[in-house]
Order: structure tokens, then C-alpha cells, then sequence
């Protein structure tokens, strides 16, 4: 039997008062979410461990069956690197780039006035800087990924990021004697593409506008880029991921998962859905685990947007209508909780749910929190899933 895996990233969630103690999952009106949950086993996943608040990518390793803790783990520039689309080298080192806004010496907009597109800056900030070559690749609005090629290279550095407006930028320090040069380089490199884009058309015509001039690269997330078991050789599976978000689609690309792009996939508020999970029913003749990827939910729970929540969990519903009756494993559950009561990843467990296999033994009316806590599979580990759903899939 194939596979559609669903992540509904940040999905987990806590009893809200405007909700009648209610969370969004369970105050959403789901009935395609509950009918699978009726045909099939729910629980609670705990993706990383008891007591632990996981960022995305570890959370999504963990899942995978890949230690986040283990030595291969890249860290979140090459995964974004990665998710550009550009094919990395063993031993690259990768940085996440957010363009920012610098004016007298102050990061003035740590988004640049989220610029829509920054693609046109590629070639201009890739060159040669003391044998090291310097790649710079366009993520989606603001975003980027910088890669350094070359010898003698470090990933023992501080970052450039203030994290807070109206403070200068930060020196990037070696944390180490041996990152030394690469500090060093890197220092030269951000000063030397502030020139070039101060000076930029682009930016000359954004200022002329009105807007806020990309001006300046906050750099973050240093990292490694090495080989590791692919994600098809480790469990014998045909896998591909639809995902709109470079962190994922990085994930996918560095466990050498098939990327299937869809229209109008942002990993954005504004995702088309429709088009993720119709992709994802096409997608079951050619491969056997098809991971779909859902950046929104989380997004709601960091604003603190309960309803937002609410109504994209309901719209997500809507269209798994699509897949509903699809002959194959569904699989819906969260990589972490990001309850709108604190904005932020808690370590909270997430409702799970695994359907298709044709048993039916949940009697809830309603796939949510409260009911999976009492669901037949328990309280789940994240590294246990994916033995779990190999199993099933050999089964039926
Ligand atoms: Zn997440």
C-alpha cells in the first residue's frame, strides 16, 4: 500500500477560552479529517521527545528517522541552500540570508520592506573573494542562501544578525582560532556587497519609490553540507515531497526526495491547498510515500491568530475530500504544537492520525487533541512513526 504523509507544520494546539476551551483543530469544523480518523488508528505524537520544544527541521528529521543530533545534521543554512534549488558539494558551507535595510550604520528593516523578489542580485553577489568562491542564491521573498566553496573553511562563527531593528549590524566573530579566515572573509564579503547593492539599479529605483532599499545580508545558520543515506535506500521507497517553503524543500533535496513543484505553493498564508493535495493524489501512480508539506497552520499559531487557525485547518479539510476515499495510507499529524496562546513551538504532543489501512476502530466523532490522547495508538515517538508506517504499508 502507498502513502500520503501529511505534516501540518505547527499543528498542535491549546484549549482556548474564545474557542469554548476548545482548540483551533478542535473548534474547526473537519468532517473529511474526522471521517478518516473514524476509519483508522489516532494518537498523540511527541516528534522529538517528552519536554522538548523542536524547531522544524530537527522536529521533520526526527520523524524521518534521522537523528537531528547526529553529526550529519546541517543545520539550517545548507537545508535553505538547499531548498534555492542549488545542488550543494560535500563540505560547502551554507548560511540562511535574510536582505535587511541598512542605513547610517542601523539595521533599519530586517526584512528589507519584504522585497518580493530578490533573484536579480544572484549574479552581482557571487564572486571570488581570497580563493574562496562566493555563491548567492534567491529563496522566496527576502530570503536567500549564501554558499561558500572552497579550503580552510570554518562554521565556528557568530552570526550577523542583531535579531532586533535599529541596531548596527554584528561583526561576525570566529569562535574558534581556526575560523579565523573565514570570519575574516565573510566580514569582507558583507562589506563589500553593501557597496554593490547600495549602488544597485534595483535599489536605486526602490529608494526613487519610496520603498526600502535591500541593501544589506544578515547571514545565520553556518553550516556543513555532507552525504548521508538516502531517504528511498534507508526504508526501500519511491518518495517525493510537495512543499512550498525553502526549509522543506531543502529537507526533501538533502534526503534526495523527488521535489514535484506546484502552482501557487508559497509556504505562505496565501498557499494554494487545492493544488498541494491534487498534485499528491496525481503523484500515487509513480511513487510509494508522497510527503505533503503545510507551512500555513504554523504561521497562525505564531501570530497568535487563533480563528486564522481555525479557518485554515477548516479549508485544509475542505480539500482532503480529494484524497478521501483514495485507496492508500493517509497520514496527518504535526512536526510540533505552536499554541497561539505563547506564539511560539512548545513542547506539547500532536494529534495524530493514520488511515486507509482498513480497520475500523476509532469510534470519535472528532480528530482533535482531546479525543487522540484517548486514540488506540497512544502516545507516540517521532523516530517510531516511520517503522510504524513501513509496516502498515507491507501489510495491506
Ligand atoms: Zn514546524
Amino acid at each position: 500500500m502507498k502513502c500520503i504523509f501529511i505534516i501540518l507544520d505547527g499543528l498542535g494546539d491549546r484549549p482556548i477560552k474564545e474557542l469554548g476551551n476548545l482548540t483551533p483543530l478542535e473548534a474547526a469544523n473537519t468532517p473529511n479529517m474526522d471521517f478518516l480518523a473514524q476509519q483508522g488508528d489516532c494518537g498523540m505524537l511527541l516528534p522529538v521527545g517528552l519536554g522538548i520544544a523542536p524547531e522544524s527541521g530537527p522536529a521533520h528529521f526526527e520523524i524521518f528517522g534521522y537523528s537531528p543530533f547526529s553529526d550529519f545534521y546541517p543545520g539550517r543554512g545548507p537545508l535553505e541552500a538547499l531548498g534555492t534549488g542549488f545542488d550543494l558539494k560535500e563540505n560547502d558551507l551554507a548560511f540562511r540570508v535574510n536582505f535587511a535595510t541598512l542605513e547610517n550604520n542601523k539595521i533599519i528593516d530586517r526584512r528589507a520592506g519584504r522585497i518580493k523578489d530578490v533573484s536579480i542580485f544572484e549574479k552581482d553577489l557571487s564572486f571570488e573573494l581570497n580563493g574562496v568562491q562566493f555563491i548567492f542564491k534567491a529563496g522566496t521573498e527576502h530570503r536567500g542562501a549564501l554558499i561558500l566553496r572552497g579550503e580552510n573553511l570554518s562554521k565556528e562563527l557568530t552570526d550577523s544578525d542583531p535579531r532586533q531593528e535599529n541596531l548596527p549590524p554584528l561583526e561576525i566573530k570566529p569562535l574558534s582560532p581556526t575560523a579565523d579566515f573565514t570570519a575574516m572573509i565573510l566580514n569582507e564579503y558583507l562589506r563589500k556587497t553593501n557597496e554593490i547593492l547600495s549602488e544597485h539599479s534595483v535599489n536605486k529605483k526602490r529608494e526613487k519609490d519610496g520603498l526600502l532599499a535591500a541593501n544589506y545580508l544578515l547571514l545565520r545558520g553556518a553550516g556543513f553540507f555532507k552525504e548521508i543515506e538516502p531517504f528511498n535506500e534507508k526504508y526501500n521507497l519511491k518518495s517525493c515531497c510537495i512543499a512550498g517553503a525553502g526549509l522543506y524543500k531543502g529537507i526533501a533535496k538533502f534526503l534526495k526526495m523527488d521535489l514535484i513543484t506546484t502552482q501557487e505553493a508559497t509556504g505562505a498564508k496565501d498557499t494554494n491547498i487545492k493544488n498541494k493535495i491534487s498534485k499528491a493524489k496525481e503523484m500515487i501512480d509513480d511513487y510509494d510515500f508522497i510527503w505533503v508539506h503545510i507551512k500555513a497552520v504554523d504561521l497562525f499559531g505564531h501570530d497568535g491568530d487563533f480563528v486564522g487557525k481555525t479557518e485554515i485547518l477548516e479549508k485544509i479539510d475542505k480539500n482532503l475530500e480529494i484524497i478521501k476515499n483514495t485507496d492508500c495510507l493517509k497520514i496527518i499529524t504535526g512536526d510540533h504544537s505552536t499554541p497561539c496562546e505563547i506564539k511560539d513551538h512548545s513542547s506539547d504532543p500532536v494529534s495524530l492520525l493514520i488511515s486507509g489501512h482498513g480497520i475500523q476502530k476509532e469510534t470519535m466523532e472528532k480528530f482533535g487533541e482531546k479525543n487522540c490522547e484517548n486514540g488506540k495508538l497512544g502516545t507516540m515517538i517521532g523516530k517510531d512513526l516511520m517503522p510504524k508506517i513501513k509496516d502498515l504499508m507491507a501489510e495491506h
